[in-house]
């Protein structure tokens, strides 16, 4: 008989099953896709604003299934985390954009910066200096042209443990921003006690310039602190010249967004970089 109890405790038991049931579905489809090489990586340019020169790129996750269409990363990197296969999945990351970064170095890019992400999971986990190390060896891969980003949550789940991964992390040379920064609800202090490079604005405060007032921008408060710290800043999310030219005049010169590029193929990226050099 069904019950009429709806958002009562079957209904909800009921839900669950079916959200369990899918993430599992999810979680064998994606081991399965990553055993069977179906994930990639796309670069997305970033630039400096006031010159057009290009930075680098950051390294971004794709996953397109057998029937050609793409499963977005915010849906399966988080089952990735859950499943711990994001540690396998992750060491692979970085590896093939190591790999790539060298190869972008063959071609002649030879000041291109690779950004990667690294998960909660992943930056925790007892072996990851000895992956990072491993990787960065085999590929030949020059550290001071690769940056990790870490996100703010992760900045507070284990301070300690963070301050000296990253510790270890600089002295292997190797750069490391926060990503998505003003999102998460770390204190200042703790702030000034992480060895970091770079304060990536995250694309929520970017898209809210136009409706904020000039004084009260959260993107602005952003730049200024990271400015007082002594900290490069970057914008993400940049989608049209308005953004650019707010975050310009608040002192924020590096961006990447749709504005710029999109994330490309590696293909996509050679034939772009190449069309910027011929400007
Ligand atoms: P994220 O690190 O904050 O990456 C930026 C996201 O913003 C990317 O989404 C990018 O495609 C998107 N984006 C860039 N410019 C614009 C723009 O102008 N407008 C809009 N609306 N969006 C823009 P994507 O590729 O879907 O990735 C989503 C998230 O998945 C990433 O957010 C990151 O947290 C995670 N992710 C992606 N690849 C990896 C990976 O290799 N490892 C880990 N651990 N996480 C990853
Ligand atoms: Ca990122
Ligand atoms: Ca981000
Ligand atoms: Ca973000």
């Amino acid at each position: 008989a069904k019950t009429h109890q709806r958002g009562g405790y079957e209904y909800f038991t009921r839900n669950m099953g079916v959200e369990i049931r899918e993430r599992v579905l999810l979680m064998h489809a994606l081991r399965a896709a990553f055993e069977h090489e179906r994930l990639f990586l796309v670069y997305q340019p970033q630039i400096d604003m006031t010159t057009g020169k290009v930075l680098g790129a950051e390294a971004l996750l794709r996953w397109k299934t057998d029937d050609g269409k793409f499963v977005p990363p915010d849906q399966f990197i988080p089952i990735a985390e859950y499943s711990g296969l994001i540690v396998d999945i992750g060491e692979w990351v970085l590896r093939s954009a190591c790999h790539e970064l060298v190869h972008l170095r063959s071609l002649g890019y030879v000041d291109f910066q690779m950004a990667i992400n690294v998960s909660q999971a992943q930056f925790s986990h007892p072996l990851f200096m000895q992956t990072l190390h491993k990787a960065l060896e085999e590929t030949k891969a020059p550290p001071k042209f690769v940056e990790l980003e870490i996100t703010e949550s992760m900045a507070m789940k284990d301070p300690d443990l963070l301050i000296k991964t990253l510790h270890q992390i600089k002295q292997l040379g190797v750069s490391i921003s926060i990503d998505d920064f003003g999102t998460g609800f770390s204190s200042l202090s703790h702030l000034q006690k992480l060895d970091v490079d770079k304060l990536k604005i995250d694309r929520a405060f970017v898209n809210d310039i136009q409706l904020d007032t000039n004084e009260g921008s959260i993107a602005k408060m952003i730049v200024q602190l990271g400015q007082n710290l002594g900290l490069s800043i970057i914008a993400e999310g940049v989608e049209n010249q308005m953004q650019a030219d707010t975050l310009i005049s608040f002192g924020c010169h590096l961006a990447q967004g749709y504005f710029y590029a999109k994330p490309l193929t590696r293909t996509d990226l050679h034939a772009w970089l190449k069309q910027k050099e011929n400007i």
